[in-house]
C-alpha cells in the first residue's frame, strides 16, 4: 500500500468543511480590502528564493526542496508565497498600472521541516501583498486584515505581535552590535548562532535553541538603534493601531524568518492544541525587495496566515445538504431525478436516491447526509402532481405542487 510522504495529509470529509470556510472567508476578506487575486507558479527558479528570502535564512539552507529539471535548471518548490508575487509583479509589469495595487492568493507552500502538530512539509497559507504604500496606514490594514480574517473564523484569543526591525542603515550598527555580544557570548550559543552570528546576526534572535533564547534575551534591542524615520514609522503603525482598537503587544525579538523585511514586522500567535502556542501567521514590510529583484522601487507591505494551523483551532463544521430526494412504493427514480436536476438548477444542494432501497432506508441515509428537508413522491404525490415535503428540523410534514417546489424552498431555506 503506498502511503503519503511524511509531512503531508489528505484533507476530506469534516476536515475538508473546515478548509472549504477558512478559503471563503479569506475570499470574502480579501474582497471586503479590494484585494484581487492572483496565481503564480508552484514551481519557480530556485534562485529567485536565494535571492529575495535569503541565503542565511532557515528556509534556504536547510528547508527548500530544490530539484534539477531535465534541461538543467534548479528548480524549487514554492517555500513562501512572497517572492513569487514579486516577481510575478515585475515580470509582468504591473508596476506601471495605478498604485497601491493589492493581491491575495490562498496557495500551498512547501518546506523540509522536522514534521509535527503543526508543522508540515506541504501547508498551506492566505497571503496578501500590498504594493505601492509606504504609509503606515498600509501595515495597520493588512495587520486588520489578518484579524478579520480571524475574527469571521470564530478564533478568539490569538495575540498580534508588532516590531520594527529598522531600515539597512539602522542594521547596519545593530548587526555589529549583535556580533560583539556573539564574541562575548560564544560558550552560550549554539553552532548556528555562531554561523548567523558572522552572516546575518539578526537571525540569532529568531533561534528555537533554549539556552540561546536565554543569552540572547540580554543581547542589544535594535529599538536602540532605530534611525529617526524607522522610529517614526513604528511609533505612527502603533498609534493607528491603537487608534482602530487593534490590540498589539511589542515584542523587541521579533526579527521574522525572511531577509527583506523592512521597518515593521508582525505575528499572531494562538493556542492552536492544548497548552500549545504557535504562529498563526505573520507578515512585514519589505520596502526593498522589488527594487533588489530588478524592479522600480516600490514600498510593499504583505502577510501570510498558515491555514494547516488555524484549521486545528476550527471547530467540527456541520456538513448538510438543502434537499434529499426519495422515491416511495413503485414510483420510479426518473420522476424524482427530473426534480432533483430542476433544484440543482436553481443552485440547491440536493441528493437523489438512485437506488432502490426502502423509504426508511432513505431517511437514514438523508439524516445522515444533514438533509434539511426530505421530499418523497409515492403513488398519490406522482398522481397529484405533488411532493411531499419534511422538514427534518422541525419535524413537520406537508404536501406541496411539484411546480411550486422551488418557490417554497427558496424562501424556507432563506
Ligand atoms: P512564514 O511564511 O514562515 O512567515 O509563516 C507564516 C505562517 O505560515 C506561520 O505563522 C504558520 O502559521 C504557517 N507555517 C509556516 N511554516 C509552516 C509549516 N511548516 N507547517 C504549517 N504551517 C506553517
Amino acid at each position: 500500500m503506498f502511503k503519503k510522504p511524511k509531512g503531508t495529509k489528505d484533507i476530506f470529509g469534516s476536515e475538508m468543511q473546515k478548509w472549504q470556510k477558512m478559503e471563503d472567508c479569506a475570499k470574502q476578506v480579501a474582497k471586503s480590502f479590494n484585494c484581487n487575486e492572483i496565481r503564480v507558479p508552484t514551481i519557480e527558479e530556485a534562485s529567485l528564493y536565494l535571492r529575495s528570502v535569503g541565503d542565511s535564512s532557515d528556509i534556504v539552507t536547510k528547508e527548500m526542496y530544490i530539484f534539477e529539471d531535465k534541461g538543467k535548471r534548479q528548480i524549487a518548490l514554492r517555500p513562501e508565497g512572497t517572492a513569487g508575487v514579486v516577481r510575478a509583479f515585475i515580470e509582468n509589469g504591473l508596476f506601471s498600472q495605478p498604485l497601491p495595487q493589492k493581491y491575495f492568493y490562498v496557495a500551498n507552500n512547501f518546506r523540509y521541516e522536522r514534521p509535527q502538530e503543526g508543522r508540515y512539509r506541504e501547508f498551506a497559507q492566505f497571503g496578501v501583498e500590498c504594493f505601492g504604500n509606504q504609509s503606515p496606514w498600509a501595515e495597520v490594514e493588512m495587520m486588520q486584515m489578518a484579524i478579520e480574517f480571524l475574527n469571521k473564523l470564530g478564533i478568539k484569543g490569538a495575540t498580534l505581535f508588532v516590531n520594527s526591525i529598522g531600515c539597512e542603515k539602522c542594521r547596519a550598527s545593530f548587526n555589529n552590535a549583535l556580533r560583539e555580544f556573539a564574541k562575548a557570548n560564544e560558550n552560550k550559543l549554539c553552532e548556528d548562532c555562531l554561523v548567523r552570528a558572522q552572516k546575518n546576526p539578526m537571525r540569532m534572535l529568531d533561534c528555537k535553541v533554549e539556552t540561546c533564547k536565554q543569552a540572547l534575551a540580554k543581547a542589544p534591542k535594535l529599538s536602540e538603534f532605530l534611525c529617526d524615520e524607522c522610529k517614526t514609522h513604528f511609533a505612527l503603525v502603533q498609534k493607528l493601531l491603537s487608534l482602530n482598537d487593534i490590540p498589539f503587544k511589542v515584542d523587541e525579538n521579533l526579527v521574522r524568518g525572511f531577509d527583506y523585511y523592512t521597518k515593521t514586522v508582525f505575528e499572531i500567535s494562538a493556542e492552536v492544541a492544548e497548552g500549545k502556542y504557535l504562529a498563526i501567521g505573520g507578515g512585514g514590510r519589505y520596502d526593498n525587495l522589488v527594487s533588489e529583484m530588478d524592479g522600480p522601487q516600490m514600498p510593499c507591505v504583505g502577510f501570510a496566515m498558515g491555514l494547516d494551523r488555524i484549521s486545528l483551532m476550527l471547530d467540527e463544521q456541520p456538513s448538510n445538504i438543502d434537499v434529499f430526494l426519495a422515491n416511495a412504493g413503485d414510483v420510479s427514480i426518473d420522476n424524482i431525478y427530473k426534480i432533483a436536476t430542476k433544484l440543482r438548477q436553481q443552485g440547491f444542494s440536493v441528493e437523489c436516491n438512485l437506488t432502490d432501497r426502502s423509504l426508511k432506508k432513505q431517511f437514514v441515509l438523508a439524516s445522515k447526509l444533514g438533509a434539511c428537508f426530505v421530499c418523497t413522491m409515492g403513488e398519490n404525490e406522482l398522481k397529484n402532481g405533488t411532493v411531499n415535503v419534511k422538514d427534518m428540523k422541525n419535524n413537520t410534514e406537508k404536501s406541496i405542487k411539484t411546480d411550486e417546489l422551488v418557490k417554497f424552498l427558496k424562501s424556507a431555506l432563506n
